[in-house]
C-alpha cells in the first residue's frame, strides 16, 4: 500500500516509515497535516492515511476530515489514527470525522501489519464492487449508468474551447443474429463489436442491447467523424462465421461535438438524432448531425429532441 503517515516527530515517522517499508508498503512521512493533504490530493496511488490526533497547523481530527472527502467510492482511503491512551475522547471525534480504525502510540509491529492487511481486503473488496457496478458484464464496457456518470463528469469539466465529441451507434439489423444462429451468437457478435469501441475510445460505454457511446476528449467533430469512419470500416471487415456461414456485420453512427454550454443530454440527444438518421438513411455509415436533416431548422440545444433516457 502508499501510505501517508503524519506525526510531529521525525523519530515516529522513522520508526512507523521502517515498520512499513519493511513489509513491502511505500510510506510518505509528514510533519504537517497541510502538506499531506497537497500529497494525498496530487497523488491518486495514496491508499492508506496514518495519522496522530496532535498536529502543528491542522489537528489530526481535522486531517481525518479532509482526508475522507477526497476519498470517494472510485478513490477507497484507509485512515487510521495513531493514539496515545490518554486521547480517547480525540479519538472518538477522529472516528466520526472519517477515520477508519485506531492504534496505538507507538504502533505495535505485529498489530499494525494485521490492520493494513485489514485495509488491504477491504480496498480490494470496494475496488471490486465499483468494478461490478460500473462495467456491463458481457463487454467489460462502462454500463450505462456508468457511462453517462463519467460523460456527466468530462463534460462539467469543458470550458469555452474545449474539445469533446461523442459517438453513438448501433449494430444493424442484429435481430436477424440472434433470430438465425442463437442468442450466444448475438452475444459474440456484440462483443466482438465491444473490442472494437474500446480501441476507439478511453471513455466507452454500452447503453444497451446492441447500441454503444463513445466520449472523445480533446477531439473536433471532423477527426469524430474519422474515428467513426474507421471503427465502421473495422466493423464491417470483420470475419465471422456462424454454423457454417460466412456473416457480415454493420453499424450505423451518429457523431457531434460539444458545445459550450452543452450538458451531456444536449450532446447525446443530438449524437442520437444523427444515429437515427443513419439508419433512417440505409444503414451501414456515419452522419454527423445535421439540425435540418433531424428536423429541426438551425436550432441546437433546444431540448425539443426526442429525450435520451438515463
Ligand atoms: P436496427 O438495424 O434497426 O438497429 O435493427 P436491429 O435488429 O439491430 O434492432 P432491434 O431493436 O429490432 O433488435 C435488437 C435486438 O437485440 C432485440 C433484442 O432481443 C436483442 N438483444 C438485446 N440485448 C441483447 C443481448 O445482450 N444479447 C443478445 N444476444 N441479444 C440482445
Ligand atoms: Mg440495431
Ligand atoms: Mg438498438
Amino acid at each position: 500500500m502508499q501510505t501517508i503517515v503524519v506525526d510531529p516527530s521525525r523519530t515516529v515517522l522513522k520508526i512507523v516509515g521502517g515498520l512499513l517499508e519493511s513489509a513491502g508498503h511505500k510510506a510518505h512521512p509528514f510533519t504537517d497535516g497541510r502538506d499531506a493533504l497537497e500529497c494525498l490530493r496530487s497523488n491518486h496511488d495514496i491508499d492508506a492515511l496514518i495519522t496522530s490526533v496532535e498536529l502543528p497547523t491542522i489537528s489530526g481530527i481535522e486531517l481525518c476530515r479532509q482526508a475522507r472527502s477526497i476519498s470517494s467510492i472510485h478513490r477507497p482511503l484507509y485512515i487510521m489514527v495513531m493514539s496515545s491512551s490518554q486521547e480517547q475522547r480525540k479519538l472518538v471525534k477522529a472516528l466520526e470525522g472519517g477515520a477508519d480504525d485506531f492504534i496505538g502510540k507507538p504502533p505495535v509491529t505485529e498489530e499494525l501489519f494485521a490492520r493494513l492487511r485489514a485495509a488491504e481486503r477491504l480496498g480490494s473488496m470496494q475496488r471490486d464492487l465499483v468494478r461490478l457496478a460500473t462495467s456491463d458484464p458481457l463487454t467489460g464496457l462502462l454500463n450505462r449508468r456508468a457511462f453517462f456518470e463519467k460523460a456527466e463528469e468530462v463534460c462539467a469539466h469543458a470550458g469555452a474551447g474545449s474539445h469533446l465529441s461523442a459517438i453513438m451507434f448501433d449494430i444493424d439489423h442484429f435481430k436477424r443474429i440472434n433470430d438465425t444462429y442463437g442468442h450466444g451468437a448475438g452475444d459474440q457478435v456484440i462483443r466482438l463489436v465491444a473490442d472494437q469501441a474500446m480501441c476507439a475510445s478511453e471513455i466507452a460505454g454500452r447503453l444497451g442491447g446492441e447500441e454503444f457511446a463513445l466520449l472523445l476528449r480533446g477531439i473536433k467533430l471532423p477527426e469524430a467523424v474519422k474515428i467513426a469512419e474507421d471503427l465502421r470500416a473495422a466493423v464491417a471487415a470483420m470475419e465471422l462465421s456462424f454454423e457454417g456461414d460466412q456473416v457480415k456485420l454493420s453499424c450505423s453512427f451518429g457523431v457531434d461535438e460539444w458545445e459550450f454550454g452543452d450538458t451531456i443530454d444536449d450532446l447525446l440527444r443530438r449524437v442520437d438524432l444523427a444515429l437515427y438518421d443513419a439508419k433512417a438513411a440505409g444503414r451501414n455509415r456515419v452522419v454527423a448531425f445535421d439540425p435540418v436533416l433531424s428536423g429541426l431548422g438551425s436550432v441546437k440545444g433546444t431540448g425539443i429532441i426526442r429525450a435520451i433516457e438515463r
